[in-house]
């Protein structure tokens, strides 16, 4: 006997358990178990530990010593407690097995419902007097969920029984097939089983409970639930907790239904119950999107109160209870049983961006929560969806005009996407790889997931706002449509009929997730209202105040500051509107590329000598001073750092012949000298090869234009008035020689400008950080840098010896192999490319205490990466100015997380 206690109850008003004991107990045990401590009507029952989980995912399905001992004794108490026997044949008790996890993973693991029911209870149930048609409705459920999960029989050969049983008796519902009818339906589902699996299925409610109970603990491990931990970062090592609980029927009758509702709406944020529901209906008929339910409180005409008042006005009581005992949105199961309301499970709601950030400001101003709370809950991800694609507004009514809107469905997934028809998941993901795909299917389910992934929206003709397809597309933030029944998707033909019309795989449609409208061909997503709102190009509106109003506790709470990557002094002042406080990198060279510009580069860089070199420099100067001048003003008061030139030179001159040959007549010299040159530039690893401050120790002068220009902008802008704080940075040094030989030139610049224009401004002079020896011997270099600033995409680069160009021919199957968990290029690789982050933080802040430092690579925008620049310490990240706002709260829940 062992002293581990492996079985919870819950129930009848107490339970063992509470809300604290999501790893032990799963998500869903352990808010039954607090339900029932609250004193709202749960049917009673048992949990089984994520600890019996794991012993048996350890010990090749075996179940650790006690276990069976300790159901024995729950089960004994809940035949006490109902007054009923687990297979006695009178008024037996049925049992349901449900899985549940710390975390929750819908609809990703299995459950079991009507345990206990077999022919011999079924006949008695019958003598006795019960309705045959829902004893056997009950009976035919149970041999299909356990023949699926238990016994491994594909679930679409029950639905083919089943169709040709509606078939025959003319009918559309299953809930109409005659008594008769299921009576043959139940012979044909038994056989199928015995043909199937090589074993009948058993009639001893024992056996039924203990395969239930098995197949759980099996389906922690299998393959679509472990797609859905990679695709959510979700442990393997949690295990899932087993929830055996008496049976309570929606299906009863017509004073029985079952229903899923939201404290609030999931889609809006805005307050008040929201949800769904079926009359006399099973739990898994919503989920599973097989009837399409009806609102519980509808914008017109009657809703659930006026079929269950009483219900519906507990319901409304238990989601208020809920929430004020949470201080959150909840995501509640309920079914009504002969008109009683019983509550089968609550957890966190999940819900849209807008949703987030609406309820995490309400209920700080309703006083349930704090501001730091509310941080907690608005992920960076909310935002980003905040943020995304709309259509425009006078496309689309054209576009409706035009006759060209094909059905309308529930708006399940905000945000508008184009893409091609791919009519299965498998398909969906091959088709992404060319582009946008929309993924149209009847209804999906979690084999699905990968394939929805990969779309950029999901349109169903069938289901809910809450069936599986509307759930997994919010938590993925993807645009989604559900129950649009006008299309007829016809998978085997390759098919979807809509109007009289026929659309194949590989058409172009159009679907605007925020109002369920499916649209022929492709109309182009245009930018969120919250994103006008912030860039001064649209009105404010409450989600943008909303959104305003989450930055603005998010800049209390951080720590780091946050600069953009801006080349433009349009990017610049977008950044700024985004609350940009800086820019952290200025790539100079992409300047360079402008119609005006690129000849005189090219002539620059085809010079012979130093001399020659010095005309078209000095035609290059006064335009990039305008630039510099044009970016400063917009980040007046603000820090701007400006990279000298980094890429290799070979990068500015045309490819091809015709190219080439042009170039030269304009350049009045020979095609075969200007090939010539071009050839000696070209390089075998340019990524590795002359750039960066190699040429600026190699070609000087190109740098000493740079840098008058930077000085002379600033001196301008000085004189206009403006508040000016320029940082010249340079790139790719690995020695702390290049550093020293460069800052000496720069400084002498300065000082030399800044002399004949009259005017003084400090200007600091530093360097990125992007060569792994430069991180090694941060030391010497920091002697030479008054800021550091981390290159992590090309440090990344170095680290793994990957090319950052060349990459996709292996990364992605790296990633699929598990090879590496992530891509490091988007999220930093902590162990490798982080420590010399942290090395070279410890090594510069050795040299100079106060060495500011700073991040201006991709992982700069990226939340993980940004939690992790929190932990080394940096002033800031610096990222893509439509990353702001995202970093701004990833800094500021970093922060937050630090401190706790
Ligand atoms: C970097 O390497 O991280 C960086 C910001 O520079 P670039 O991407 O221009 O090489
Ligand atoms: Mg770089």
């Amino acid at each position: 006997m062992t002293d581990t206690q492996y079985v919870y109850s819950f129930g009848g008003g107490t339970a063992q358990g509470s809300a604290e004991q999501k790893q032990l107990l799963g998500g869903k045990g352990a808010n039954l178990a607090e339900m029932s401590r609250l004193g709202i009507p749960v049917p009673p029952g048992f949990t089984l530990t994520t600890e019996a989980c794991l012993y048996f995912q350890d010990h090749d399905g075996s179940y650790p010593a006690g276990l069976e001992a300790q159901v024995d004794d729950h089960l004994a108490r809940l035949q006490e407690l109902q007054g009923r026997r687990f297979g006695g044949d009178a008024d037996p008790l049925l049992l349901s097995v449900r899985s549940g996890a710390p975390i929750s993973m819908p609809g990703m693991m299995d459950t079991v419902l009507n345990l206990g029911l077999n022919r011999q209870v079924v006949a008695a149930l019958e003598a006795a007097g019960s309705d045959p048609r829902f004893v056997r409705d009950a009976y035919r459920r149970l041999l299909t969920m356990y023949g699926d999960v238990v016994m491994g029989v594909p679930h679409r050969e029950f639905e083919s029984i089943l169709g040709a049983a509606r078939q025959r008796e003319a009918v559309e519902d299953d809930s109409a097939l005659s008594a008769s009818a299921l009576g043959e339906v139940i012979a044909a589902f038994e056989e199928l089983i015995e043909g199937h699996a090589g074993r009948p299925f058993p009639q001893d409610p024992r056996e039924q409970l203990w395969g239930g109970i098995r197949a759980v603990f099996e389906s922690w491990d299998n393959q679509r639930a472990r797609d859905y931990r990679r695709l959510n970062g979700i442990p393997s090592t949690m295990g899932t907790g087993v929830n055996v609980q008496a049976m309570v029927f929606g299906n009863r009758g017509d004073d029985c239904a079952t229903g899923v509702a939201f404290t609030r709406n999931p889609a809006s944020g805005e307050p008040g119950l929201y949800g769904e529901f079926l009359v006399n209906a099973q739990g898994e008929d919503v989920v599973a999107g097989i009837r399409t339910p009806r609102p519980i409180r509808p914008a017109e005409g009657d809703g659930m109160a006026a079929l269950f008042g009483p219900a519906t006005a507990q319901l409304e009581e238990v989601c208020g209870v809920l929430e004020e005992h949470y201080r959150e949105m909840q995501d509640v199961e309920f079914t009504i049983e002969d008109g009683r309301l019983y509550m089968l499970q609550t957890r966190t709601g999940k819900r849209t961006g807008s949703a987030a950030v609406r309820i995490a400001v309400d209920m700080v101003r309703e006083g349930r929560i704090d501001a730091t709370t509310a941080l907690e809950r608005v992920e960076p991800d909310h935002l980003e969806q905040m943020l995304a694609p709309d259509f425009d507004p006078a496309d689309k009514a054209a576009a409706v005009a035009a006759g060209r809107l094909l059905a309308k469905g529930l708006p399940a997934g905000p945000g508008a996407a184009s893409g091609r028809i791919a009519l299965n998941a498998e398909r969906a993901s091959e088709m992404a790889v060319a582009g946008p795909v929309l993924l149209v299917r009847e209804e999906t389910s979690p084999e699905d997931i990968v394939g929805m992934h990969a779309s950029a929206g999901i349109v169903t003709s069938r289901g809910g706002m809450t069936s599986h397809a509307a759930v997994v597309a919010r938590g993925m933030g993807k645009p989604c449509i559900v129950g649009a029944g006008d299309l007829h998707v016809d998978e085997a033909s390759g098919e979807v009929r809509v109007a009289g019309q026929t659309w194949r795989e590989g058409d172009a449609l159009s679907i605007d997730g925020s109002t369920g409208e499916v649209l022929a061909g492709a109309l182009a997503p245009q930018e969120s209202e919250v994103l006008a709102a912030l860039t001064g190009e649209g009105p404010p509106t409450a989600a943008s105040h909303a959104f305003q109003q989450v930055l603005d506790w998010a800049d209390g709470a951080r720590r780091m500051r946050v600069r953009a990557n801006a080349d433009t002094p349009e990017d610049a002042r977008r950044a700024r509107s985004f609350g940009a406080q800086g820019i952290g990198l200025c790539r100079t060279e992409h300047m360079f590329f402008e119609e005006d510009r690129i000849p005189r580069v090219r002539r620059m860089i085809l010079a012979a000598t130093a001399a020659e070199r010095q005309a078209p420099l000095a035609e290059l100067l006064p335009v990039q001073q305008g630039d510099f001048e044009g970016i400063f003003e917009a980040m007046d008061g603000l820090p701007v750092t400006v990279r000298l030139l980094d890429p290799p030179l070979h990068e500015f001159l045309p490819h091809g012949d015709k190219a080439l040959a042009e170039l030269a007549a304009e350049m009045g010299i020979s095609a075969s000298e200007v090939a010539e040159k071009a050839e000696s530039l070209r390089e075998l690893n340019p990524m590795l090869g002359h750039r960066g401050c190699r040429l600026g120790v190699t070609a000087p002068e190109i740098y000493d234009m740079q840098a008058e220009a930077i000085v002379r902008a600033a001196c301008a802008r000085r004189r206009a008035g403006g508040d000016v704080r320029a940082e010249i940075m340079i790139p790719l040094a690995g020695t702390a020689e290049e550093l020293q030989r460069l800052r000496q030139r720069i400084a002498a610049t300065i000082e030399r400008v800044q002399a004949e224009e009259g005017v003084s401004t400090e200007i600091l002079i530093g360097t990125m950080i992007e060569v792994p020896r430069a991180a090694l011997v941060a030391e010497e270099v920091a002697a030479h840098a008054d800021f550091f600033s981390f290159g992590t995409n090309d440090l990344t680069q170095m680290t793994f010896g990957f090319s950052r160009d060349d990459v996709g021919s292996f990364l992605p199957e790296y990633i699929e192999q598990g090879v590496l968990p992530y891509d490091p290029f988007a999220r930093i690789d902590e162990a490798g490319v982080g420590s010399l982050v942290r090395a070279a933080c410890e090594g510069g802040r050795r040299a100079k205490e106060h060495l500011h430092l700073g991040v201006c690579g991709e992982h700069g925008g990226e939340p993980h990466s940004i939690a992790f620049f929190e932990s080394v310490g940096l002033d800031y990240v610096s990222c893509s100015p439509y990353r702001v706002p995202i970093a701004r709260l990833a800094a500021a829940r970093a922060a937050l997380r630090r401190e706790a």
